[in-house]
């Protein structure tokens, strides 16, 4: 690459080479008028072997050349264990090392952002960017055939956007057997999920680029070897941004540039003529807010960093979707990923994936379902639903807690998301990292059903520990400090006992017998999945909201537009300004957040 001039203003300038910084980087450097710099603090690692491939993904995690690799602060809920929270420190952010599902938020969860003050964010309006960002490609005949996909409208979503989408080659008995048994339980998809609207299971796509059997990610994707071309398009990488420089002579302060640490140790400012906008993340753009002075005025003076705008909302209101995972034995013929803990297996598979792409390792294969409040019973009455939620009354006060209230009530909107994991789960007190998780230990071969809350009513909060970009920030995502959270994941837990149980397709293929994990824990009354919950809840590693875009005086950080209040050409885009947590998995909402925050700023330039 030719001598970057720094000395020389850009236009804008973007914070952070993520999944959504490089959407806005792309979109706004198709003017070949504007000069787009983005600065990101991990290396270009798109051509990496286990970045690609999808099913080395573990490989990945922990290690400081890829992984930010953050720790929670004890859970009280949690018997005081630390959660892990990997997050992408690389071109492309976590999108280089995320599960690479794709999934779509619902309807009723996206129009609730807008009765929370945004205009423009109901989920019509979303709509088009949840289009503009994929192309969808036809799912094969292979995955037709088994697992039917008759829910599946080819005209929905097609697409030509940047990243891939599609569904995999290499499902098999036991994505056949949640499909059917979700169905047993009056729980099958007759809908789209795409569509916004949908309850029960069905086989979600992913992020893989069917040709190459290759992860398709933002660097892949937003910033392809024609996009880097852009003579008008700077990406700097391995460089921190330390902070936001401001102008503070007129009536609101006005983001000039940043200042910088180059991989050489060097510090210097970069200056942007028409805005800077930070996409550093949920965990780190408040980070980067605090330090520059925007924040808590208690939080900042307590680190002596001048206040240049009180808030008291940045780095609050986060939210995390918690998920219980709990591994079940399978029978000697059911297909367990614990099988790669063989290195002759392993070795065998990654020749089959060099050669050809062919194999496990370049599919991803886990299966979805989406389902109102359930329980042991099964899915529980309107009536029983609104007497749980009205005994924690007093709790739900907030404009949150109401528009959450309502999703729950709702018979169209999906309380839990239930996950079939192809490998055993383990979950230490004090994980390393992410990979502690997934990668095999028990020498029994094991599948994991993971119940995940998709509407937590619980709030977290993530601030710095120093007036230093190198001190990682505190994150404590208070799980369950709303005990109902609690109550309704407890739940769900108590229903997996009905997906497991022998006379079920899918109890068929575990273990006659077998062992489970937590180990002999049997979810028989709401007591002992509590119990569960506790031993066995981590992350799905879907924070947000700590920027949330909400009126300011409930908390709002960034309006409607995602301007940072209290400033003049400062925005916020990523995870980190989402009011509510969407449903499912949320790559796709952030793409499409990105690619409309772009439109937006494209608009707002023509009043600047
Ligand atoms: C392990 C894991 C599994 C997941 N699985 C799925 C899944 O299967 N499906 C799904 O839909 N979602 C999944 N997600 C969630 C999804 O990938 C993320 O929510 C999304 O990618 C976040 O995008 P973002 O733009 O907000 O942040 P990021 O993509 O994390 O981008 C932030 C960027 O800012 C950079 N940065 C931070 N601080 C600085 C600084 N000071 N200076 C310069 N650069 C900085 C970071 O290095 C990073 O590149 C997963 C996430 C993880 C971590």
């Amino acid at each position: 690459m030719a001598a970057v001039d720094l000395e020389k203003p850009f236009d804008y300038v973007v914070v952070g080479g993520g999944t959504a910084g490089l959407v806005i980087a792309n979109r706004l450097s198709e003017d070949s008028d504007v000069r787009v710099l983005v600065i990101e603090a991990g290396a270009d690692r798109s051509s990496d072997p286990l970045v690609l491939c999808p099913g080395l993904v573990a490989g990945l995690y922990g290690k400081d050349e890829y992984d930010w690799n953050f720790t929670s602060t004890p859970q009280p809920t949690l018997n005081n264990r630390v959660i892990n929270q990997a997050r992408g420190k690389m071109l492309g952010g976590s999108s280089a090392l995320n599960f690479l599902m794709l999934l779509y938020p619902s309807k009723g969860n996206i129009d609730a952002w807008a009765v929370l003050g945004n205009e423009g964010w109901d989920f019509d309006s979303l709509a088009p960017y949840l289009r503009k960002f994929a192309t969808v490609h036809t799912p094969p005949q292979s995955s037709k055939d088994l697992c039917g996909l008759t829910y599946h409208n080819e005209d929905l979503a097609k697409g030509d956007g940047p990243i891939h989408v599609t569904f995999s080659e290499g499902y098999n008995v036991t994505n056949q057997a949640w499909l059917k048994t979700f169905a047993g339980q009056g729980l099958e998809v007759t809908t789209d999920p795409r569509d916004g609207r949908a309850l029960g299971a069905f086989q979600n796509q992913a992020s893989i680029d069917p040709v190459t059997h290759t992860r398709s990610f933002a660097a892949t994707g937003y910033y392809n070897p024609e996009v880097a071309k852009r003579s008008n398009l700077v990406v700097l990488t391995e460089t921190l941004v330390e902070k936001i420089v401001f102008d503070t002579t007129g009536d609101e302060p006005v983001a000039t540039g940043v200042e910088i640490l180059t991989k050489d140790g060097e510090k210097k400012q970069i200056s942007a003529n028409l805005e800077v906008i930070l996409s550093a993340g949920t965990l780190q753009s408040p980070q980067i807010l605090e330090l520059s002075g925007i924040g808590s005025k208690d939080i900042l003076e307590k680190h002596n960093i001048p206040v240049i705008v009180e808030n008291p909302s940045v780095g609050e209101n986060v939210q995390d979707h918690p998920i219980v995972c709990q591994s079940f034995e399978v029978a000697d013929t059911t297909p367990s990923g614990d099988v790669l803990r063989d290195p002759n297996v392993l070795n065998a598979l990654v020749g089959m994936y060099q050669a050809s792409g062919a194999g496990p390792l370049g599919q991803s294969t886990i299966s979805v379902a989406y389902s109102p409040l359930v329980d042991g019973s099964g899915i529980v009455s309107p009536e029983a639903k609104k007497e749980l939620l009205a005994s924690h009354e007093h709790t739900l006060t907030t404009p949150d807690a109401q528009a959450i209230r309502k999703l729950v009530e709702s018979p169209d909107e999906a309380t839990f998301q239930f996950l079939l994991f192809p490998t055993q789960v383990s979950i230490p007190d004090v994980p390393k990292s992410m990979a502690e998780y997934i990668l095999p230990v028990l020498p029994e071969n094991y599948i994991t059903v993971m119940t995940i809350l998709n509407h937590p009513f619980s709030r977290g909060s993530v601030h710095i520990s120093g007036p230093d970009i190198h001190a990682a920030p505190v994150w404590d995502p208070k799980y369950n400090s709303n005990l109902l959270d609690m109550e309704l994941l407890a739940r769900g837990v108590e229903f997996v006992e009905r997906l497991v149980d022998k006379s079920t397709p899918f109890g068929k293929l575990l273990k006659d017998g077998g062992k489970r994990q937590p180990e002999g824990l049997v979810a028989t009354d709401l007591e002992k999945a509590k119990e569960i919950v506790r031993k066995r809840q981590i992350s799905v590693f879907h924070v947000s909201g700590s920027c949330a875009m909400k009126p300011r005086e409930q908390g709002g950080v960034v309006d409607a537009r995602l301007r940072v209040y209290g400033t003049k050409r400062l925005r916020v885009v990523d995870a980190s300004v989402f009011p509510l947590e969407p449903v499912g998995n949320i790559q796709s909402v952030v793409y499409a957040v990105a690619e409309k925050a772009a439109d937006l700023i494209k608009e707002d330039r023509k009043s600047l």
